[in-house]
């Protein structure tokens, strides 16, 4: 079995009493070292012992796959660890860590991006993250400053923006189709910015040099870009020289093409993931921020991010005073799960499942909208990936417009009109990036994520009635 070794030879899982706390207070990594020799009594790290730890035994029911009633057991001990066999246990797990996450965890995730990525230069590495929102909150501490402009699709997920705006950062909006941002808009952009007009628009700001996208089944859009459209935006970034983030929560989550028929269909083979931005990488000009959210479970709060060493370093860094790592609940649990239990090819198989499920849920969820939304007010293209479809209104055939209402009151009319008939859908506007610019276009954003069959069947039905009763259009 592979093993992560340090500069000096050292199995990383060997130094899991090493906590990132204690770098910072030892005065240089020699000195660190020596703390690890054999035979060493350390008086010199302020990590409590785990004597005191009032866990000592962690026993976790798993399923194999998704939705699957049988289970397996897995447990973790506190003192349970074994050289080669048991290298990760809860008194390790539950101590200080490594800003860089458990070695052990690091290790699993690093070969994952190895087998699904494969980045095309030698010096990538991946770093454990406490999930991708905080990733991006340190991504924006690490490159930008205040005034800055990022890039930002035309709809964002709108968390991503939170994060930047009390920095003092702003985002310029991509114009996006349906496969997200468009080249040409955003080399547009980049070449133009420095005019005297686009100088006086954003307060002289430098040039943008960080592009944010979500590249698979975009949130809030559900926009996928194929190969050709990543290859495209990659030349543009290598043009203007711009750091490319890639958040991919919803990665594995891409999906056959949509058949609107209750037979079954034989799939295009799901499987073949389209090639991320950082299997494009030639430049080391990728970070990439992956997460276990949308395929294990929110609340394990773990993700990693994979860059250049010289990126990653300063994710170390930002982690030691910040998040530290991952719960070490969480690490333990997941890494038994992942690399004990499933193994990496049992986590495909895994992924595979998950694939299914968003399948059956976003062709319910679509069946029933070719069925009861008035195709002449709704327009949508079936989503290919992640869990939201995005559906269009016609908002200007709305009675109100010719009576002078704006995008905003007919946005929440339509909306109440849907919550009366009890369906919630999310509002376009929410997303929008540039809330200066005049919005000619009305969406909703609707999630096949979590309601079941017959309610994602229901909500469209009532939705349908919420359009027709808004328009005035009755059958
Ligand atoms: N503040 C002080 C003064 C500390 O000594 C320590 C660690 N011993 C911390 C904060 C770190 O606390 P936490 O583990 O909750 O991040
Ligand atoms: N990024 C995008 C584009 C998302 O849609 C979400 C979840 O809604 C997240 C990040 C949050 O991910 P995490 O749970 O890893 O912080």
């Amino acid at each position: 079995e592979s093993t992560l070794l340090d500069s000096s030879g050292v199995p990383l899982w060997r130094k899991q009493d090493v906590s990132a706390f204690q770098q910072s207070e030892a005065t240089s990594s020699s000195d660190l070292f020596k703390s690890n020799e054999p035979g060493m009594i350390s008086l010199g790290a302020g990590a409590p012992s785990s004597s005191y730890f009032p866990f000592n035994e962690v026993e976790v029911k798993v399923s194999n796959s998704p939705g699957e009633a049988s289970e397996s057991t897995i447990h973790v001990g506190k003192d349970d660890f074994e050289p080669g066999v048991n290298e990760y246990s809860l008194d390790v797990a539950l101590n200080y860590g490594q800003g860089t996450g458990s070695a052990q965890m690091l290790r699993f995730v690093t070969e994952h991006t190895e087998l699904i990525h494969n980045p095309p230069y030698a010096d990538w590495q991946c770093c454990l993250t406490v999930g991708s929102t905080s990733a991006w909150d340190s991504t924006l501490r690490i490159f930008c400053e205040k005034g800055d402009y990022i890039l930002m699709e035309e709809y964002t997920f709108s968390t991503a923006l939170e994060t930047a705006l009390p920095m003092g950062i702003n985002a310029a909006s991509i114009k996006m189709d349906d496969q997200g941002p468009i080249p040409s808009a955003l080399d547009h952009l980049l070449s133009t910015w420095n005019n005297a007009d686009n100088q006086r628009r954003h307060g002289g700001a430098r040039k943008p040099f960080l592009l944010y996208t979500v590249p698979t089944g975009q949130n809030p859009t559900g926009a996928t870009q194929l190969l050709e459209r990543r290859r495209d935006i990659y030349r543009v970034a290598q043009k203007h020289d711009l750091i490319i983030v890639e958040d991919e929560p919803y990665y594995y989550l891409q999906l056959p093409a949509y058949h609107n028929t209750n037979q079954e269909v034989k799939v295009d083979n799901p499987r073949q993931l389209i090639p991320s931005y950082l299997s494009l990488d030639v430049d080391g000009r990728v970070l990439r921020l992956d997460s276990l959210s949308k395929v294990l479970a929110p609340g394990c709060r773990t993700g990693w991010v994979t860059a250049s060493q010289q990126i990653i370093d300063k994710f170390v860094r930002q982690n030691e005073i910040s998040a530290q790592n991952p719960s070490g609940f969480s690490q333990v649990i997941v890494y038994k799960l992942l690399n004990h239990h499933w193994g990496h090819t049992g986590f495909a198989r895994w992924l595979e499942g998950i694939q299914s499920e968003y399948t059956w849920r976003r062709d319910t969820l679509l069946r029933a909208c070719d069925e009861f939304l008035p195709g002449d007010i709704a327009r949508w293209s079936p989503s290919q990936a992640g869990m939201f479809q995005w559906i269009e209104i016609d908002w200007k055939a709305h009675p109100l417009y010719k009576a002078g209402a704006d995008h905003g009151t007919i946005q929440r009319a339509i909306f109440a009109s849907a919550v009366q008939q009890k369906v919630f859908l999310t509002q376009g506007s929410f997303f929008w990036c540039d809330s200066s610019a005049p919005e000619s276009r009305m969406f909703f954003r609707a999630t096949y994520a979590s309601a079941s069959q017959e309610n994602l069947t229901e909500a469209a039905r009532r939705f349908g009635v919420a359009l027709r009763n808004e328009f005035h259009w009755y059958d």
